[in-house]
This record gives structure tokens, C-alpha cells and sequence, in this order.
């Protein structure tokens, strides 16, 4: 067993060497541009791009040709919704959005505010789920978009998207959903779920880091504004040479977390319990933060009063894992997500978190060392 021990597959996931296999070839042999449309080198990296866009529309049942590829979810994100707003500001200028949003959405969406945007965001409840009567009751005909994660990165919810989808389009506006952390982990259909913009991430699925891609409705009222300007690449969506070898690994690791979603989700769901099972009988007075049951098996974030955050940390050096999100890790920036669900409160009490972020690559051996030095640690720190 190599340590640190890797906890932390909701910042990145390693790569899986089935998808560093079919890139390899984009770096050495097949070096064309994808848009050089006259010989033979130009069509082998647009054939690349091709199966990519198959393979990864298809795990959300959309069709290849509603797939732009971007360098992550944080570009997509942005993309999705500067470029609404660019569209809408002046008609609809609401944004609807939750206060449990990563970063990069939550910025996107008060950036609009300078092209006229107003920006409404509704709390969370104390298990980190939307209440869809909630957005019911904040949605208008001046919402332009209203933008909904699917799975929480640092508490691992899933939020009720078909609930969601159903309001949004009832009420004419576009749903974005950035789905980093669902795309491949949890069973998504567009058409089904009303979903108009979707937002993935090649490293979160032991995909190369760099890549991504946004998924956008074919349907003339789903019209965004042009994120970067040049050539007419990616349907004139997004100018700029793609990169065959990235985008052919996110398709590869696109298309093994759909074939194996089923056991992967299995497995997962066993490391879970099982470290699950041991802190409970270990550690008493421990909280598991966000709902124990619409979640996704890969994360556990656990809360544990009376410890010192900082010295929980220092005491379990070799687990990597981050305690709150990664983003904010390393500063002493506190979560906003928990603070959503804790309230602003939880920053007088001594009360340490931890993010367990567990992985394709975990094994059991790996959760029974964390969950013991876990233990250890909280047990010596309380005493
Ligand atoms: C990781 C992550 C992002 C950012 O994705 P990048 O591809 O690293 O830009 C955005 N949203 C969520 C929920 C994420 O987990």
C-alpha cells in the first residue's frame, strides 16, 4: 500500500491507463489538426474527435452533435452562463442558483450582473438538497436561467434533476446543471430531465485534466453567445484547436464509467459502509454531513465536534484527503457548503470535517488504514 493514501477522487481522479492508451497515439503519430480537412493527418484527429463526441453524448443520451469540448467544467460553466445572460440580460435578467455551488458558478453568475443580470440564490436545506418548492416559488418569466448542480463536490447530494427540469421548462426558462461530479457516477438523460446545458469534466473521470465539455440542446431558444472568438471550430461555439489526444481520453473515460457505472457504483457503495461501519463503532459523536441517502457512493464527509480541524489534518498525514473542498483547502477559507447546511454558526464551534473521497483505484486494505488512523486520531485528540 502506497502512502499517502489517495482520498481525494472528488479534486481528481487519477487517470485509468485503459484511457492513457488511446490518447498516446494523439501525441506521437496522429499529431494532425483536427480541422485540416485536405490529407490524411487532419482527418485522423477529426476522427478522433468524432468517436469522443459519440462516446460521451451517448452517457447522457444526447446526440454527438450537441457536445462542444472545452478545457473542463469550469469553461463550460462560464460558457453555459455568461453566455445565456449575454442573450437574455436585457429581457430576462434573472439567474436562479444555490448557494452550494462550486465556485466557478457561483462567480460566472455575478460576473453577468455587469451585462444587467440579477442573481437570486436559494439556500439549501440542512441536508444540502433543494427544495424544489422553493425554486417553484422564486422562478418568473424574467428567469432567464436557473443553474443546479447535479452532485455536490464536497458532500456528494444529488440534486432532484427531474423536479428541477420539469419547473424550469414549465416556467420557459434554460436549465444548466454543472454535472463535474455526476457525468458518468449517476444515470443522467437529458431529453428526460429537461436539461438544456450540461457541464463535464475529463479529470473527474480518470480522464486527462484539461479537457471537458458542455453539452448544449439543439433548440433555437438554447442560444448562447460566443465564448471565444477565431475559427469555426466546435459549431463556431468555442474557437481554438482541439486537442485530439485530451478529447479522445475524455471520450474513453466517458465511455468506461457508462459501461461500468453499475458495478463501479456497487463497489464504491461497499468501501462506503464499510468505512462507515468502523468509524461508527470506533468514534461516537460524528456527523455525516449532507443526505445519507440521495448521494453518490464515491463521498463521505463527516464532521467530528470537540476536534481541532488543523490538528486532525496534521495528525492524519498520511491520508490525502481535503476537509471541505479542495479549493478551499490549504487557506483557512471555511467551506461555504458546509456553512450552508450548518450555518453561520458552525465557525464558533470547534468541530473538525473531513472529505473522503473514494475511488476506482481504493481498495479495502486502504479504507481500513484510514478509517483506523482516523480513529486513532479523533480519539486522541478528544481525550
Ligand atoms: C472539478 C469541478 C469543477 C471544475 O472542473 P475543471 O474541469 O477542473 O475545470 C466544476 N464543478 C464541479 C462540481 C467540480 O467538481
Amino acid at each position: 500500500m502506497k502512502t499517502p493514501v489517495y482520498l481525494d477522487n472528488q479534486a481528481t481522479t487519477p487517470l485509468d491507463p485503459r484511457v492513457l492508451e488511446v490518447m498516446m497515439p494523439y501525441f506521437t503519430e496522429k499529431f494532425g489538426n483536427p480541422h485540416s480537412a485536405t490529407h490524411k493527418y487532419g482527418w485522423e484527429g477529426e476522427a478522433a474527435l468524432d468517436i469522443a463526441r459519440e462516446q460521451v453524448a451517448s452517457v447522457i443520451a444526447a446526440n454527438a452533435d450537441e457536445i462542444i469540448f472545452t478545457s473542463g467544467a469550469t469553461e463550460a460553466n462560464n460558457m453555459a452562463i455568461k453566455g445565456v445572460m449575454q442573450v437574455w440580460a436585457q429581457k430576462k435578467p434573472e439567474i436562479i442558483t444555490l448557494n452550494t455551488e462550486h465556485k466557478c458558478v457561483l462567480a460566472s453568475a455575478r460576473a453577468c450582473e455587469r451585462y444587467g443580470a440579477k442573481v437570486t440564490v436559494i439556500p439549501v436545506e440542512a441536508n444540502g438538497l433543494l427544495d424544489v418548492k422553493k425554486l417553484e416559488a422564486a422562478i418568473s418569466d424574467k428567469t432567464a436561467l436557473v443553474s443546479v448542480m447535479a452532485v455536490n463536490n464536497e458532500i456528494g447530494v444529488i440534486q432532484p434533476l427531474k423536479e428541477i427540469g420539469e419547473i424550469v421548462k414549465a416556467a420557459g426558462a434554460i436549465f444548466h446543471t454543472d454535472a463535474a461530479q455526476a457525468f458518468g457516477k449517476i444515470p443522467i438523460d437529458v431529453r428526460d430531465m429537461n436539461v438544456d446545458l450540461l457541464s463535464i469534466s475529463g479529470h473527474k473521470i480518470y480522464g486527462p485534466k484539461g479537457v471537458g465539455a458542455l453539452y448544449k440542446r439543439n433548440h433555437h431558444s438554447v442560444a448562447l453567445s460566443r465564448f471565444m472568438d477565431g475559427g469555426a471550430q466546435e459549431r463556431e461555439q468555442r474557437a481554438g484547436t482541439q486537442a485530439p489526444a485530451l478529447v479522445a481520453g475524455l471520450g474513453k473515460a466517458a465511455a468506461i464509467a457508462s459501461n461500468e457505472m453499475l458495478q463501479e457504483n456497487g463497489r464504491l457503495y461497499a468501501m462506503m459502509q464499510r468505512f462507515k461501519t468502523q468509524i461508527k463503532s470506533g468514534l461516537n459523536n460524528i456527523i455525516v454531513n449532507g443526505d445519507e441517502d440521495q448521494r453518490i457512493p464515491g463521498n463521505l464527509n463527516i464532521s467530528f465536534p470537540d476536534v481541532d480541524n488543523d490538528r486532525l489534518l496534521s495528525n492524519i498525514r498520511d491520508l490525502a484527503l481535503s476537509s471541505g473542498s479542495a479549493c478551499a483547502s490549504g487557506t483557512s477559507d471555511p467551506s461555504h457548503v458546509l456553512e450552508a447546511i450548518k450555518g453561520p454558526d458552525m465557525h464558533d464551534k470547534n468541530e473538525a470535517s473531513i472529505r473522503l473521497g473514494i475511488g476506482r483505484f481504493t481498495s479495502d486494505e486502504e479504507i481500513d488504514f484510514a478509517a483506523n488512523r482516523i480513529i486513532r486520531a479523533v480519539n486522541s485528540l478528544r481525550a
